[in-house]
């Protein structure tokens, strides 16, 4: 057969699976990076390398030749510049669900401390807005605020938002079991909030809510209820042992059936 020496060219299963493999890791570190700076950084090369393309085609040497150089040392480059980035995918790498089930679930603890904290909170009557961190980085809200490297705990969240407190003003915002920032300044929605008891701090958990797939958990001051904000869907009134299933399981991203389900209101 004339076509036997191209046999090699027939995908077999392995190779399928080394394609989708490939593809999952792309996938992966791509919505990792999305609304990250480095995702604007991507796109700059993304678009150096179409116009190198173009100009190969054209035969501009000059142009070739420095977008050459800047290919060659711009993986240097590339490095120290997205050193934060590479860091974090390395450590999130560690905290993936994989590897969580084999070293115990450090999830599951931020999300009972996370709960207790909001059950205290609201039985104080004290007002809080917790931004738990997903696939989209918050790190351009950390900026906003106070940066702060501590673990995540029921007290340490309560103590945060005890009034008159210099950063119980503002947002606490976690990634996995850190609380990454506080007294943070989150973006309001645009929306019509129509419930006049929903005031800035609930429509900045909307907001940001709208803008990233955080999980927002509001403790109202004047109600003491707990509200969730999630993909821009307000979760009115949810108990504590609500916050933490949705924290638990928030892969499904489905709240346990409400008590009463008109109180899940989207707006
Ligand atoms: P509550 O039910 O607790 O009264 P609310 O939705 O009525 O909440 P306000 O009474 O306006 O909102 O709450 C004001 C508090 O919300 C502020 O003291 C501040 O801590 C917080 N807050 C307001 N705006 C923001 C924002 N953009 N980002 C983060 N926190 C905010
Ligand atoms: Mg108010």
């Amino acid at each position: 057969m004339q076509f036997e020496q191209f046999r090699y060219l027939i995908p077999g299963w392995l190779d399928l699976l080394e394609i989708m493999i490939v593809a999952w890791f792309f996938y992966r570190v791509l919505m990792f990076l999305v609304g990250t700076r480095a995702f604007q950084i991507l796109l700059g090369l993304v678009s150096i390398g179409l116009i190198y393309m173009v100009a190969v085609q054209l035969n501009f040497n000059m142009i070739t030749t420095l977008l050459g150089f800047v290919f060659t040392y711009g993986v240097f480059a590339a490095i120290v510049v997205f050193q934060p980035e590479l860091r974090a995918i390395l450590a999130k790498l560690g905290r993936s669900r994989a590897i969580q089930f084999l070293a115990g679930d450090s999830r599951s603890a931020v999300a009972d401390a996370v709960a207790d904290a909001a059950e205290r909170l609201s039985r104080r009557g004290t007002g809080a807005i917790i931004a738990i961190e997903r696939e989209v980085s918050l790190s351009v809200f950390v900026e906003s605020g106070t940066e702060i490297h501590a673990t995540v705990s029921a007290d340490l969240l309560t103590t945060i938002f005890t009034p008159y407190s210099p950063l119980h003003d503002g947002a606490v915002l976690i990634r996995g079991d850190n609380v990454i920032g506080a007294g943070c300044v989150l973006p309001l929605t645009q929306s019509q909030v129509t419930d006049k008891s929903l005031g800035t701090r609930h429509r900045a958990a909307l907001g940001l809510s709208e803008e990233t797939d955080a999980i927002v958990i509001v403790v109202s001051e004047e109600t003491a209820q707990i509200t969730i904000a999630l993909h821009g869907v307000f979760h009115r009134d949810v108990t504590p042992k609500q916050v933490r299933e949705l924290m638990e399981g928030a892969e499904k991203e489905e709240l346990a059936p409400a008590a009463d389900p008109s109180e899940a209101s989207s707006l």
